[in-house]
């Protein structure tokens, strides 16, 4: 494992002013306690107001409707997004890695299909991977797709797909040949129509009482041939590429980075010695995984995998922005509160305390990630 020491080019500085302008009327006085939301904010005006801006699939090849820019110019804008509060979510996985997944495994015909749409902020995409029973042990799946004539009939249940009820496409893991116990052979991705029949969705509510995640149920649903991914057998090495796309960017330590702003705000000016001491770290702690990620996508830029260095800023990442909440509380005596009478910290923080617990669960586990990292190292 190595994070090599990148700069970003003195161009990218242009484009974050620009950025910066753009999100200034485009989010104008949306409050705190939205922005808090950041990447989990699903909203499609604004993601056809950044579509019109070039900065959805800004690295794609221009013959798809990418913007052909560099991977240390994507990173610019992602920055600028989370730290804003920006709502991305409703184009986040179709330009972080259903696009790419496409690019790199899917025929001529999908890229030309799907990607100039992804890029104009009209169709949304969600990941089908989990279900009831595998999780971690994703080999396991059950939900089957069996050939038929000119496709397949899909029949099982992907669970806790984020904002599955609101997307337009799932990219789904299928066992489409051989028996559960096949485990890694036998698995294909399948692009899936989410308002075609024989799909149900269901809408799943969280600690926190809101609903972004999904149950979503396939009862004899009719795949058209054209829309598998890749080659039918490959999907578990596909997903596996997939899953690098989906750890390698800045939103695995910037999820709470809207608290850290809230934090210095109603901190005293000039804050207490503890306090100053305590942001200094977390601010300190930022600059690294900063660094590091910064790292990843020059190695991104270089067309190199950094499945292991993404695992582990992911890592140190969660660990970083699930103990913010508790550092808060440390420093200023207000209790989180949601809803009308809260002031915005009390709200930002409520949000971050209740939502902090899933962020070493989504996109893997911290035991999973770590064993990742564990066998990268060399030690299992
Ligand atoms: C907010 C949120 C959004 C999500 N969005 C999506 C989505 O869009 N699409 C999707 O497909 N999934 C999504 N997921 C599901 C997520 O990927 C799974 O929750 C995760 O992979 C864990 O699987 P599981 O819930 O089945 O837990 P399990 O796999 O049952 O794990 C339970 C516990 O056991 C530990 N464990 C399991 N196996 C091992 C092992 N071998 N060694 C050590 N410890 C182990 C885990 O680390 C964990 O602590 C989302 C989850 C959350 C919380």
């Amino acid at each position: 494992m190595r994070f090599e020491l990148r700069e970003l080019p003195p161009e990218t500085e242009a484009l974050r002013r620009e950025v910066r302008a753009f999100l200034a009327g485009a989010l104008g006085a949306l409050p705190p306690a939205r922005r808090a939301f950041t990447w989990s904010g699903f909203d499609p005006a604004f993601s056809r107001a950044v579509a019109a801006r070039g900065w959805i699939g800004m690295t794609w090849p221009e013959r798809y409707g990418g913007g052909g820019r560099s991977a240390l110019e994507r990173y610019v804008v992602l920055e600028e997004m989370l730290v804003a509060g920006a709502p991305v979510g409703a184009h986040w996985v179709g330009d972080r890695q259903s696009g790419p997944l496409l690019l790199r495994f899917g025929t001529e015909e999908q890229r030309r299909r799907f990607l100039p749409r992804i890029c104009g902020g009209e169709l949304f995409f969600c990941i089908g991977m989990s279900e009831p029973d595998s999780g971690s042990d994703l080999a396991s799946i059950r939900a089957r797709a069996a050939r038929t004539r000119g496709g397949w009939i899909a029949n099982g249940t992907k669970l806790w797909t984020t904002g599955a009820h609101l997307c337009d496409v799932m990219i789904a893991l299928f066992r489409t040949s051989g028996g559960a116990d096949g485990r890694h052979a036998g698995l294909s991705q399948i692009l899936v129509d989410l308002h075609g029949p024989g799909v149900t969705v269901r809408t799943i509510r969280d600690l926190a009482g809101h609903e972004h995640f999904c149950e979503v149920v396939f009862e004899d649903a009719f795949i058209p041939d054209d829309m598998l991914v890749g080659a039918e057998g490959a999907g578990w090495d596909q997903v596996m590429a997939e899953l690098a796309y989906e750890r390698s960017g800045p939103e695995r330590y910037l999820s709470c980075y809207p608290l850290l702003a809230e934090l210095v705000r109603v901190l005293p000016d000039p804050p207490g010695e503890r306090a100053a001491v305590a942001v200094g770290r977390q601010v300190a702690h930022l600059a690294t995984l900063r660094q590091m990620s910064i790292s990843v996508a020059g190695m991104l830029e270089a067309g190199r995998n950094p499945a292991l260095e993404a695992a582990l800023v992911k890592d140190v990442g969660g660990v970083f922005e699930q103990a913010l909440p508790g550092v808060a509380q440390s420093l200023v005596d207000i209790e989180p509160r949601a809803g009308a009478g809260a002031s915005d910290f009390q709200q930002v923080l409520a949000h971050c305390v209740q939502h902090a617990p899933s962020f070493s669960l989504r996109g893997g586990t911290r035991e999973i990630l770590r064993g990742i990292i564990a066998r990268g190292l060399g030690l299992r």
